[in-house]
């Protein structure tokens, strides 16, 4: 057994097993993935909105009785200071600017010192989408700290001593981002991702399962293949109709059977040859021995003999030599024939001349037994289209049988008849008839039904005849009662002119 055969169950499976893993794991990386991006919104919307009113809260607050500005127009870093202060009690991710109305930062309040310094200006677009909206749209705005990045935010218009600005609040400063992503870490890592990792590992396991269960069909059908191939020929698919994949139980148990019948037809011709053999060696070794047994007789007694009885011998002699002549010339055609080297050579012809000439050539033969043979046509001529010399063959194959078959006073009719598209020949005789339970062999090589000497058949006459029927595509029929007679039909494509 070869690797291929071995492994080709388990490598489809695992290869199934392996695209069902792979989607498994996409579907979680991309579920947590997914997750993790809508938590993040919700939470930071959800901040936003809560915090909406921050910046308007400073101004309402600090601005109203200080003013953000010294005379000097330097920003009031005591005021700042103050601010801070209160930020820190109250929440430590939120990073404080003040802005002026081009979006230029003119002071900031980052609790974290890492941080890093703000840059110059962020863009007002965001902010004035969000004053516009009164805090209920969700907007990124520029980070001060790292532009790179989008953050939310409360901001809130100002307008002191003439000057105008915005209070820029950004909501999920640096510290808020790192509690939140520690969180939201935890939270994953620990809950979320747990969950998913053991929801696709029950996944996986099923799935795995459904595999096994699924492809139960498929290892039925190669381990019966496999038995099949080791010999077992009587190894089929049951219940194929069943299967998952019908269609190939179907064709294994039809393949295989095929291939049954084939070795049993090949069985059954091996077993016919070598009864052909033997039949033939006998059949050849009976005249030769008479040959040879006259043949000395009229050596050594041919003084004693009388010149009838030398007459008679050679006779003998004469009529054995013709029937081996005879003999090898069937078994020469037969073994073309069987041989596939007679290729039919078709054309239109006249199957009532050719009737009438067999008729004429055969009325000596049937005189001699006092036979009446008789000819039965339709008033037209009738054309066939096949091979004239091959369909002579059977004819004569089968005129001859029926004078050899029926005794003296018999009758045998040749009969043309016009059937749809097709002439009918049929041979038909009053004589011995052949039992029943021969009538299936009669045809098979050297089946000769009655093996007394007197038939002196070679058995390949009606051989002869199947095959020529084979090399039309067409058949032979027999129709016998032993006592009553038979009779020999089969049909031929009738030639239409045109
Ligand atoms: P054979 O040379 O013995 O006639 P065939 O192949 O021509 O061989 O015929 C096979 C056998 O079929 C014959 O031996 C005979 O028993 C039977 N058979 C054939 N034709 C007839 C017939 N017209 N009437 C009775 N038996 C026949």
């Amino acid at each position: 057994m070869s690797m291929a055969e071995k492994t080709l169950t388990p490598k489809l499976i695992k290869k199934l097993w392996a695209a069902f893993i792979l989607l498994v794991l996409l579907m979680g990386a991309s579920y947590i993935l997914i997750t993790n991006y809508f938590a993040t919104k919700h939470n930071q919307e959800t901040t936003q909105r809560l915090n909406a009113d921050v910046a308007n809260h400073v101004i309402a607050e600090k601005f109203q009785n200080d003013s953000p500005f010294l005379e000097d127009g330097s920003v009031n870093k005591e005021l700042f200071g103050d601010l801070m202060h209160d930020m820190m009690a109250v929440n430590q991710g939120i990073e404080v600017y003040l802005l002026n109305d081009v979006g230029e930062i003119l002071y900031s309040v980052v609790l974290d010192h890492d941080a890093g310094a703000p840059t110059k200006s962020v863009s007002l677009a965001p902010i004035k989408t969000f004053i516009d909206a009164k805090g209920k749209e969700f907007v990124l705005g520029d980070d001060p700290i790292n532009l790179n990045t989008q953050k939310i935010f409360s901001a809130a218009p100002y307008s002191v001593d003439g000057r105008n600005g915005y209070v820029y609040i950004v909501l999920a400063g640096k510290k808020f981002q790192e509690v939140s992503e520690t969180l939201m870490g935890q939270y994953f890592a620990k809950l979320g991702t747990g969950a998913t990792v053991l929801a696709m590992l029950f996944t996986a396991l099923l799935g795995l399962l459904a595999i096994w269960f699924l492809t139960k069909n498929l290892r039925l059908i190669t381990s019966t293949v496999r038995k099949f191939q080791e010999g077992d020929l009587d190894a089929r698919i049951e219940n194929p109709n069943k299967s998952d994949i019908a269609i190939f139980a179907n064709s294994f148990n039809e393949m295989a059977d095929t291939i049954v019948d084939n070795m049993d037809k090949m069985k059954s011709v091996d077993l016919l040859r070598r009864e052909l053999i033997a039949n033939v060696s006998h059949d050849l070794r009976t005249p030769l021995a008479i040959l040879k047994g006259y043949i000395e007789t009229l050596q050594m007694k041919s003084d004693t003999l009388t010149a009838s009885e030398k007459e008679e011998y050679l006779q003998i002699t004469h009529d054995n030599v013709d029937r081996l002549s005879k003999l090898i010339n069937q078994l020469f055609e037969y073994s073309k024939l069987e041989a596939e080297q007679v290729v039919p050579v078709k054309e239109p012809f006249s199957i009532t001349e050719l009737s009438y000439d067999l008729i004429a050539k055969f009325n000596v033969l049937a005189a001699k037994k006092d036979i009446s043979l008789q000819l039965q046509n339709p008033k037209e001529n009738c054309m066939v289209f096949a091979d004239v010399s091959l369909v002579e063959r059977a004819l004569q194959n089968l005129i001859e049988n029926a004078i050899k078959y029926t005794e003296t006073n018999g009758t045998v009719t040749l009969s043309l008849e016009k059937k749809g598209k097709n002439i009918e020949i049929n041979i038909t005789d009053t004589g011995t008839g052949i039992p029943v339970n021969e009538q299936p062999f009669i045809f098979d090589r050297y089946k000769q039904v009655d093996k007394s000497p007197k038939k002196q058949g070679s058995g390949l006459g009606l051989a002869i005849v199947k095959k020529i029927m084979e090399l039309h595509d067409t058949t032979i029929t027999v129709l016998s009662k032993p006592k009553e007679g038979s009779s020999f039909i089969f049909n031929l494509p009738s030639y239409q002119q045109a």
